[in-house]
């Protein structure tokens, strides 16, 4: 492709978007393909030659998109936005046209400034502290563009346990790195995003997750009380991930305690993910929501979620930006340049050396649409949101689950989490509006979001009537299925009695000869189970154990680890959630102790022992699930 034809297909490319996002309504929300479709649709093998444009269009449109979920649809209400406008894709396809690799200053100077600059702008429309921004006087912070918020956890935790290293390190010089990698301990909210966890994987370290309260926000007191429990055992606690805006239902840990309580603990990292919520901080009156901020060593926010710029651009904020670095720096001689000292390069902040000009878009954005403009779009969505918290609240049938702060708005059908189960599938199966579900407080709740950029009140209006027809659809069902239950039941129950009243009639001569029978005839009452008819009385079905834990750690990679450690056993559950199973370390045994790490026998051990009971309930297995529990044994080895 020449530049001319480039002109003449660019032109014809825009005018397919602008066709797409203009005529999107028509189309089904989700996809309804199985999985695989395309490979029917493709050939196996790439071209050998050139093919037409026209063509490939073409299969765009009749191949591609009958599998796209339309993120920017007006039904689409699943997960947080996914940022998308105009400047936004235009900044993008300059950066692409530019084409450079911006991973050091030297590499393209305006590449890194711009990124400094673009940072700094918006942390101060955030209203970030001071020592956050690069360019301020005497501030040793900084901001970075990360690909997404899951790097930017990975990165600070990565940070703050070179930091825990080095420190101890300094303590124990003769002590191998591995035991003391061993002995660190982060922690997060059952709420937190599961990004926290991945990271702690990565970087071999036990994560420790705690109970929120019944507002699913993280207290000071919890996490002082698991830290001190920790620091007893001989664990090291280096590094706290709060959140600002949880996935599940927008939740804010209370910042400001935990700082407090963090101030008992020095050299504990503390981080503040705000990937969703931390857009709207823009606007003044959501500026208490950041209230703890002086606290935080580092802070992140997603402009691709909420602040109408795409993917990717995640916005991450450092106090200190030499502790950031110090972990990740190489420095092959090959990268080096003049103004190493002087400038920043950003290939030393983050997992990648390669970076794209991603602050080109953020830039067009933020100058073509203003912080008012941003202001107003985030105020927009917000009203959306409580628009829509008030229609479910006038239909006494639902509840609200959350505190409608922003612009998510948790709800549920009062009765079961299976009924509730059912009611989001029928509705996304239809392909007519899309949400998500997420579990909270140990309950089933749907979530829907405001997230088209131009959503208006009727869209709004038009999601409750879909939500509601469904809704009478599936209670009508319910009812009619739970009426034919109890008459059935009511029929078997009634030949039963018979039965035995026929049965004991002829064998008791108490009945069968009333004479004897002082009693006259027993009473042949039989209990039914009471069925639930009225919607409002059913019975929550929790999905959890009822065993409650206080928190839980995951422990993902440990059982790799021998420590020698043989201090008193630990009585908090170690949760390995990547496998789905939950164990109790036994103190009676070898390696076994808090501190160290379960040993490889203890997790045989507890594996065979859930074999053996998956054994009893299903004796005769699949080949599938005998593979299943082998595997797991694997995983554990
Ligand atoms: N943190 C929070 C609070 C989130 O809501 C999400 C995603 O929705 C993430 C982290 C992960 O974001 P990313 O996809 O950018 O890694």
């Amino acid at each position: 492709m020449d530049s001319t034809e480039f002109r003449k297909r660019g032109m014809e490319m825009v005018e397919y978007i602008c066709n797409y996002l203009e005529t999107l309504n028509e189309r089904r929300v989700t996809p309804s393909v199985e999985p695989g479709y395309l490979r029917h649709l493709l050939p196996p093998e790439a071209p050998q030659e050139p093919e037409d444009w026209d063509q490939i269009m073409r299969d765009v449109e009749d191949k591609i998109m009958p599998g796209v979920t339309h993120w920017q649809h007006p039904r689409f209400h699943a997960y947080f936005p996914a940022g998308n406008s105009f400047p936004s894709i235009l900044g993008d396809m300059l950066g692409d046209g530019i084409g450079c690799i911006g991973f050091s200053w030297a590499a393209s100077p305006a590449c890194t400034e711009l990124e400094t600059i673009v940072l700094d702008w918006l942390g101060k429309a955030i209203g970030l502290p001071d020592h956050f921004l690069a360019l301020k006087e005497g501030s040793t912070g900084g901001g970075v563009i990360q690909t997404s918020a899951s790097e930017c956890v990975l990165v600070t935790m990565l940070a703050a346990r070179a930091q825990a290293l080095k420190r101890l390190k300094a303590q124990h010089p003769f002590v191998e790195e591995g035991h003391l990698l061993s002995k660190l301990m982060a922690y997060c909210s059952k709420e937190a995003h599961s990004c926290v966890e991945k990271a702690a994987m990565i970087c071999f370290v036990k994560l420790r997750i705690l109970e929120p309260d019944d507002d699913a926000s993280l207290r000071g007191q919890t996490i002082y009380e698991a830290m001190e429990e920790d620091e007893l055992q001989g664990l090291v606690p280096f590094f706290v991930s709060t959140t600002l805006g949880t996935t599940g239902s927008c939740a804010f840990d209370n910042l400001p305690e935990i700082g407090k309580q963090l101030q008992r603990f020095p050299g504990v990292w503390l981080h503040v993910d705000a990937a969703y919520a931390g857009n709207s901080f823009i606007c003044p009156e959501l500026k208490p929501l950041l209230k703890g901020i002086e606290y935080a060593d580092s802070f992140n926010t997603n402009p691709n979620k909420w602040l109408l710029t795409n993917f990717d651009c995640s916005t991450l904020w450092v106090r200190d930006r030499i502790r950031l670095t110090s972990a990740l720096v190489v420095d092959p001689l090959y990268l080096k340049h003049g103004y190493s000292d002087a400038a920043i390069d950003y290939r030393h902040w983050g997992v990648p050396l390669s970076r794209r000009f991603r602050s080109l878009k953020l830039w067009f954005v933020l100058r073509s649409y203003g912080i008012s403009g941003l202001q107003h779009y985030i105020r927009h969505h917000i009203k959306l949101a409580k628009r829509f918290e008030e229609l479910v609240l006038k239909d006494k049938r639902f509840e609200i689950c959350n505190q409608v702060k922003l612009g998510l708005v948790c709800f549920r059908l009062k009765g079961s989490d299976k009924l509730n189960e059912k009611l989001l599938s029928i509705i996304n199966e239809s392909g007519k509006l899309h949400m998500v579900p997420a579990s909270v407080g140990d309950r089933y709740i749907i979530r829907f979001c405001a997230v088209a950029q131009n959503a208006t009140a009727e869209d709004i209006d038009y999601a409750w009537d879909i939500i509601v027809d469904f809704a009478n659809e599936l209670l009508e069902k319910e009812q009619h299925d739970e009426l034919s239950e109890i008459m059935n039941r009511k029929k078997q129950d009634t030949l039963a009695q018979k039965r035995s009243f026929f049965v004991r009639m002829v064998s008791d001569p108490k009945i069968y000869n009333p004479a004897i029978n002082k009693a006259g005839t027993p009473k042949l009452s039989m209990e039914l189970p009471s069925p639930v008819v009225s919607r409002g009385s059913a019975p929550i079905i929790r999905t959890q154990s009822s065993v409650d834990h206080n928190s839980w750690i995951s422990w993902p990679l440990a059982f790799l680890f021998n420590s020698s450690n043989e201090e008193k056993g630990s009585n908090v559950s170690l949760r390995f959630r990547h496998l789905d199973t939950n164990v109790r370390p036994s103190s009676s045994r070898r390696n076994s102790g808090a501190g160290s790490s379960p040993s490889p026998e203890n997790e045989l051990d507890y594996v065979n022992v859930q074999q053996q009971q998956l054994e009893q309930r299903c004796p005769r297995r699949s080949p599938m699930a005998v593979r299943k529990a082998s595997s797991t044994r694997d995983n554990l080895n």
